[in-house]
């Protein structure tokens, strides 16, 4: 018997499509060193850039937003840009210098250019005091402000005196950009897949998500699929925030989502729940984790978090959970110059692309069945379906499916219930609903 649906298998063939030299992982921790030096923020050059090299992938669509757009009870906010800062001391030296590391401008930094003592310049300075080796990264999207982030080590070490402190920047009016990528199925329901991407070089909290992303999506191009997908390319809240509002005629048709984010460190899986708590997509991704025999974690929805705060908030109340490795905020290197090429690696950012492949496979084959022969079982055995040797102590995987699919398709449960019930991979009997179709004993429930 064959372990693999239709699916499954075209999925299969598509991802064994990649350079034979270079596993998916691999593929995408390139593309992750190739935006990892671009500085990114909620909106400017930097975040349009970063969604041009995505293209190369997927046929992105560039969205642009004005800036003072209402969007529900927030505005779009003027562009940032920047070109240049740096902090020189007396002796004309460059001791903080954004050439080196865009995350020591505070992001946002309205520009500056004047000298200044270091008594005034230190409520602009951010540091870590805890992890005095790494710089901070510090964002002002909505109150105007300047600063620097710098290592304690650093700042410890400044000597009284003046400073030239210069921020080439410039906050205008211009648009938020988006990309959006719209994969049609047989069905208008849609699954959403959503990703922020405004984070500056720091690549497990934004970069894997943006590649684990795009390679799903590209995938999932050119497959036959039941489901419509949609991947969102957003700055984080700001950009979901700005797509809901646009987009409120087209919510209905969202049926599953996850939020994409750090999924390239070598932590467990970790799935945070939809607010809603028992949607198929929170069931779903529950039992692709189980039956993966490696360890993670779930965790009940909280309106902390990514952008599952906006598709979750009460008057959307959507079926969106985040599916990550190590969550926002529970590892040292979140929100700092750690989070480097050296945190992610390729190994973590394939298993993390199987598994939203999985959960993808298992959200496609759930569909409800009705069995065609309900009184007492089919004689499986002459139709090649059973093992001829009986009185064994335990049925073989495939034939426990068999059985559970006969006895739960009834047309109320789907096969992700008749999986849970028989604690087996859908997979399985999602296989055994391919056998029984096959020999006229199943047909799809409508
Ligand atoms: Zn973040």
């Amino acid at each position: 018997m064959e372990h693999r649906s239709e699916f499954s298998k075209k999925i299969g063939e598509e991802s064994s499509n990649y350079n034979q030299l270079e596993s998916a992982g691999q593929l995408m921790y390139t593309l992750i060193g190739e935006l990892y030096p671009i500085c990114r923020s909620i909106t400017g050059r930097g975040f349009r850039t970063s969604l041009a090299s995505l293209k190369h992938y997927i046929p992105l669509e560039i969205h642009e937003v004005p800036s003072g757009t209402k969007v529900f009870d927030w505005t779009v906010p003027n562009e940032w840009n920047i070109s240049d800062a740096f902090v020189k001391n007396e002796e004309g030296e460059k001791i903080i210098d954004f050439a080196r590391s865009n995350l020591h401008v505070l992001n946002y930094s309205i520009p500056i250019n004047r000298k200044m003592s270091l008594e005034e310049l230190e409520p602009h300075l951010f540091s870590l005091p805890d992890q005095p080796d790494v710089i901070p990264y510090r964002t002002s999207y909505y109150k105007e402000n300047w600063g620097f982030c710098l290592s304690h080590n650093t700042l410890a070490a400044l000597k009284d005196g003046i400073y030239e402190v210069v921020i080439d920047s410039s906050l205008s009016p211009g648009s938020l950009t988006y990309g959006e990528y719209f994969l049609a199925g047989e069905i208008e329901d849609e699954i959403l897949i959503s990703t922020h991407c405004c984070h500056p070089s720091l690549c497990n909290d934004n970069l894997s998500g943006m590649a684990v992303s795009t390679f799903l999506a590209k995938e999932l191009t050119g497959m036959k699929r039941r489901y419509s997908y949609r991947f969102l390319f957003i700055p984080g809240a700001i950009g979901s925030i700005t797509w809901l509002a646009r987009n409120e005629d087209k919510v209905h048709r969202i049926k599953h989502g996850l939020v994409v984010a750090c999924v390239g460190d070598p932590g467990p899986m970790t799935y945070k729940k939809s607010r809603r708590g028992n949607a198929e997509i929170d069931i779903a991704v529950e039992h692709v984790l189980k039956h993966s025999a490696k360890n993670y974690r779930i965790t009940e929805f909280s309106p902390y978090g990514y952008d599952e705060r906006q598709y979750c908030s009460p008057g959307f109340d959507l079926a969106v959970g985040s599916l990550t490795r190590s969550p926002h905020g529970t590892f040292p290197e979140y929100h700092t110059s750690a989070d480097n090429l050296g945190f992610v690696i390729a190994e973590a950012l394939e298993d993390s692309l199987a598994k939203y492949r999985l959960v993808i496979e298992t959200l496609e084959c759930n569909k409800r069945y009705i069995n065609l022969n309900p009184k007492c079982e089919p004689q499986l055995g002459k139709r090649g379906l059973y093992t001829s040797v009986g009185g064994q102590k335990q049925s073989p995987e495939n034939e426990l499916a068999i059985l559970w699919t006969l006895n739960l398709s009834d047309g109320s449960h789907s096969l992700l219930d008749i999986a849970e019930r028989a604690s087996l991979p859908i997979l399985t009997i999602s296989n055994a609903v391919l056998h029984l179709e096959r020999h006229g004993l199943l047909r799809i429930a409508e």
